[in-house]
C-alpha cells in the first residue's frame, strides 16, 4: 500500500460538497463523505492510504478555504 507523503486535514464542517477539490486531485486522494457536516453538506475526505504529492491544487481550488495540507 502507498502511504501519503504528505497529510491533508479537511475542516469538514466549513466544507459546503462542491466538489471541486475531489475533481482536481490527480492523486485520487480525496472522496465524498456518505455522512453530513452540520451545515448539511456531504463532505470532503482524504484516503490516507493514496499519495498525496503535496501540489496544493486542493486547497487552491477549495472555495471554503477549508483544505490543509502539511508536508511531513
Ligand atoms: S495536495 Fe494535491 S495530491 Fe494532495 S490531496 Fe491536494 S490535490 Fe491531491
Ligand atoms: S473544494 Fe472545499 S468546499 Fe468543495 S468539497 Fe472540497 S473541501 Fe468541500
Amino acid at each position: 500500500m502507498t502511504k501519503t507523503k504528505c497529510k491533508v486535514i479537511i475542516n469538514a464542517d466549513l466544507c459546503k460538497g462542491c466538489s471541486l477539490c475531489v475533481e482536481h486531485c490527480k492523486r485520487g486522494v480525496l472522496c465524498m463523505s456518505g455522512d453530513l457536516n452540520v451545515q448539511g453538506y456531504n463532505y470532503a475526505v482524504a484516503d490516507e492510504s493514496k499519495e498525496c504529492t503535496g501540489c496544493l491544487v486542493c486547497t487552491l481550488v477549495c472555495p471554503e478555504v477549508a483544505i490543509e495540507v502539511q508536508s511531513d
